[in-house]
């Protein structure tokens, strides 16, 4: 388990590190703390650390997962916060597997112990408001997953039973097979078929989950969304997946999120837009305009005489706050669209002529015919 918490500290980067930095910071470090090079009693540790760190930040999907850490979490029935500990069973896992599997050996035949299978990872697509995106919610979900069964208490045993020792593995969950070879001794390891790496099995199995340890069921948990949430984006909670099987480890609970348009404003990370279509009339004689906000009243916006069509207005603060910067938020940006009218009624036209005229600008209809001697 690593002693700083944070992956962005062990390896000493900011939180908006580019993958170059991540690699060359992570090879400078990887090299200095090398098991077989540094001299320091927690290189190791620190190593695989290190490790971690990159593996997990290098991946853009698992970083923008770990990214979510500690802005959501899960409250309530079930509730094992375990977005707390990025580090639980399933997940990220992944590495120490590789880990395990590269350095096992070489350092000090470290060996393949029985385990049990992990549970899947589940996805649950949750939709949202606009406004909830922009401002944070909290959501009741419910959901079917495998979860541990009640009468043989995940143990996949008959009742009065229980599971006994693999007798082909003997209970190591693995099958090795020494070969003699001209570059030395080989050895080929190989999870056990009986038990598919148990190390145990179930000989009378329980009748309600038939030796599996697992039952469906339906779960309700409410879920954090944090304020500033954008599409695609997926809340990860910790061991709410499938329980694995016979008291496995259970996967994480991924929530992902799709959020409604807005019938007036657009987003762009934390940025808002909106188009306010202005007349010609109002560009030039300037005029007060109300622009919709995510939360509360419109606010009253004054167009400038002689605004141009595109003019952008920039209200500040009132965006989409930052994930992970608290209290700051984007902006919401007022363009101008200046709309010229497509139909005119009698008098607009007479107006418009005698503006036109005015100006000593050539235009068709009366006066241009008249202009032109026709
Ligand atoms: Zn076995
Ligand atoms: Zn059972």
């Amino acid at each position: 388990m690593p002693t700083k918490v944070d992956l962005y500290e062990i390896l000493g980067v900011g939180r908006d590190a580019s993958s170059e930095e991540l690699k060359r910071v992570y090879r400078k470090l990887a090299r200095q703390y090398h098991p077989d090079v540094s001299n320091e009693p927690d290189s190791a540790e620190r190593f695989k650390e290190i490790n971690l760190a990159y593996e997990v930040l290098s991946d853009p999907q698992k970083r923008q997962q770990y990214d979510m850490f500690g802005r959501a979490g899960v409250s309530g029935a079930g509730g094992a916060g375990g977005a707390q500990d990025p580090f639980g069973q399933a997940g990220f896992g992944g590495f120490s597997d590789i880990f395990d599997a590269f350095f096992g050996g070489a350092m000090g035949g470290q060996q393949r112990r029985a385990r049990a299978q992990a549970g899947s990872d589940l996805r649950y697509d949750l939709r949202i408001t606009f406004a909830e995106a922009v401002l944070g919610t909290e959501k009741e979900i419910e959901f079917p997953v495998l979860g541990r069964c009640d009468p043989c208490q995940g143990t996949g045993a008959k009742q009065g039973s229980a599971p006994v020792q693999c007798p082909q593995c003997q209970g190591r969950g693995e099958i090795r097979q020494v070969r003699q070879t001209m570059l030395g001794q080989m050895v080929n390891v190989t999870a056990c078929p009986r038990c598919r790496g148990e190390g145990r099995v179930v000989d009378s199995p329980c009748d309600a989950c038939r030796g599996e340890g697992r039952t469906e069921r339906k779960r309700s948990l409410r879920v954090s969304i944090p304020a500033g949430i954008d599409e695609g984006h997926q809340v990860r909670l910790t061991n709410e997946g499938e329980v694995g099987p016979r008291n496995g480890p259970p996967g994480s609970l991924y929530v992902a999120v799709h959020i409604a348009e807005h019938p007036h404003l657009t987003r762009e990370g934390t940025e808002l837009y909106y188009e306010a279509e202005i007349s010609i009339a109002q560009a030039a004689l300037g005029t007060k305009i109300a622009v919709p906000m995510v939360e509360g009243e419109p606010v009253e916006v004054d167009i400038k005489p002689g605004t141009q069509p595109g003019t952008e207005i920039k209200l500040r603060g009132k965006g989409v706050p930052h994930l992970r910067r608290q209290n700051a938020r984007g902006d919401l940006h007022v363009i101008a669209t200046v709309v010229v009218p497509s139909k005119l009624s009698k008098k607009q036209r007479e107006l418009l002529e005698q503006y036109a005229k005015e100006s000593g600008e050539t235009v068709s209809g009366a006066g241009l015919r008249e202009k032109l001697g026709l």
